[in-house]
């Protein structure tokens, strides 16, 4: 279990940046891990963890809920709107708000269940067509459409191209929240979260380096 390694690098690549360690949520992926993996991470204290598939992660977390206590679960993958009102439930933070249909969606529910996760807009900033996100040039337009329908946006959130250097598409997305009053930056990933603390990530996604590959 290294998720105190990862801690020690991620506080580390802030203190070089100038930056206040505690301004960096480390979210734990358990995604596709095998409970034996997750148990320790939970036993040693860490109460942040991303998942990516609505289903798997409602047939995990209340059996760790109701034996560890609240967690906060962060949905990181794409999300249908037909399983918008169960992710509501489960999720505290949902990272991949990239359409206008959702966005009515997650509404429409927030008034009838009377709350809303915090919500990231994703940016698809390499506009990669088998990639969720909505495209750059479209993310001032939708986020203001978000506004207006009074969602609780916390910040914007992207995944980098993998064949591509990440540094300009962190500088991007760091545009984007800036100008449109986003302080929370979701980006970086096991390869390149150090990198990501750098050009400003508040919330970092760590997968495989916390837990190991994914079988
Ligand atoms: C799986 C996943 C991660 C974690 O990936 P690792 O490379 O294992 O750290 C982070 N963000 C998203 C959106 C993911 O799907």
């Amino acid at each position: 279990m290294s998720l105190s390694a990862i801690r020690a690098r991620a506080n580390a690549a802030a203190t070089a940046a100038g930056r206040d360690p505690a301004s960096i949520t480390l979210i734990a992926v358990s995604k596709e891990q095998p409970e034996a993996r997750v148990l320790p991470v939970l036993e040693a204290g860490h109460r942040i963890f991303g998942e990516n598939r609505v289903q798997e992660a409602a047939g995990k977390w209340p059996g760790w809920i109701t034996r560890f206590g609240p967690v906060e679960l962060h949905l990181l993958g794409p999300l249908q709107t037909n399983k918008a009102r169960a992710a509501m439930e489960l999720f505290t933070t949902i990272h991949s708000l990239d359409r206008p249909k959702l966005a009515q969606t997650l509404a429409r529910l927030a008034q009838d269940m009377g709350q809303c996760p915090q919500l990231f807009v994703q940016v698809n900033t390499g506009a990669e067509p088998q990639k969720a996100g909505i495209l750059p040039e479209n993310s001032d337009s939708f986020i203001a459409e978000a506004r207006a329908l009074d969602l609780p946006l916390a910040g914007v959130m992207c995944i980098p191209p993998a064949s591509e250097p990440p540094g300009p598409h962190f500088t991007h997305l760091a545009e984007i929240g800036a100008r449109n009053g986003l302080p929370c930056l979701s980006m970086g990933m096991s390869d390149d979260f150090e990198t990501a603390i750098t050009y400003g990530a508040t919330h970092i996604r760590v997968g495989s380096a916390i837990f190991g590959a994914r079988t």
